[in-house]
């Protein structure tokens, strides 16, 4: 299948430290790829790196290209806040801004210039259907999002990625703070969402990994250092170091 977003040689440094080295790799069309390792390996920093939230952080800096589809993300000229928009992002704790459900999916496309009230209906609506959410919601979209339960408000930060029509959707351990039975629907919904998007994962859970993702990489000390086909990777890893890992020899 085709390559959404193919990494040449990806170094990132926060100051002297060195969180990412020489990563290359790609990023299928329409498929699950997670990401695992243990903490600190620089699973966290990949994704920023995808849609440039690492610019935010000072003293960073980033070595090597990042294409989504033919463009480079670091190019000059190219606009960080429409590439944001492309590239979503969902992380670990749910997020949703305190306003009401309506107005939290309603956000990014009222800031993208869309006014029209009927219209924004509609993408609220639409949205929090391919989330998932609208039977739940559908009758009180003007109550704060802050009064839904933990795996309701990550459907909801998912519907809000959505609402402003992504290219890609990036996932910083969506389910790790949800209890299993939100957390399935989150897996559920990812395997729906797959029809649509590419969708990188990164989480701790290598079941959740085996179960939904098609591909998967291994990262270790900021090096990825094997990147397969999910089965392939969990049944007959060809190094040794992420067998280690697979067998719990590390952290
Ligand atoms: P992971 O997501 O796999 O746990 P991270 O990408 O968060 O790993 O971190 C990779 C390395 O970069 C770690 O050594 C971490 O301490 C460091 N790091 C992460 N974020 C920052 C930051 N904002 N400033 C300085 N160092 C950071
Ligand atoms: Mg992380």
């Amino acid at each position: 299948m085709a390559d959404k977003i193919r990494v040449r040689g990806l170094s990132v440094y926060y100051g002297e430290l060195q969180a990412l080295r020489r990563v290359t790799t790609s990023i299928a069309d329409r498929a699950v790829t997670a990401l695992i390792g243990p903490s600190g390996c620089g699973k966290t920093t990949f994704l920023r790196s995808l849609n440039r939230l690492i610019d935010l952080i000072p003293n960073t800096r980033v070595e090597g290209q990042i294409f989504l589809d033919d463009v480079d993300v670091y190019s000059p000229g190219v606009d960080v806040v429409d590439l944001r928009r492309r590239v979503g992002m969902v992380f670990q704790t749910p997020n949703p801004f305190p306003k009401s459900i309506f107005d939290n999916v309603a956000y990014g496309p009222r800031i993208h210039g869309l006014s029209n009230q009927r219209r924004l209906e509609e993408v609220v609506e639409q949205s929090l259907r391919r989330a998932a959410l609208w039977d739940e919601v559908k009758d009180k979209l003007r109550h704060s999002a802050l009064d839904l339960s933990g795996g309701q408000q990550q459907r909801l930060v998912i519907a809000r990625a959505l609402a402003v029509e992504p290219d890609v959707l990036l996932m910083d351990e969506p389910t790790s703070a949800l209890d299993p039975i939100s957390a399935g629907r989150i897996e559920e919904l990812i395997t729906e969402l797959k029809a649509e998007y590419p969708i990188v994962i990164v989480t701790h859970n290598m079941q959740q990994a085996a179960r939904i993702a098609d591909w998967t990489g291994f990262f270790l000390h900021g090096e990825l250092v094997e990147f397969a086909e999910t089965e392939r990777l969990f049944t007959a890893p060809k190094e040794p170091r992420t067998e280690a890992y697979l067998t719990g020899r590390y952290g």
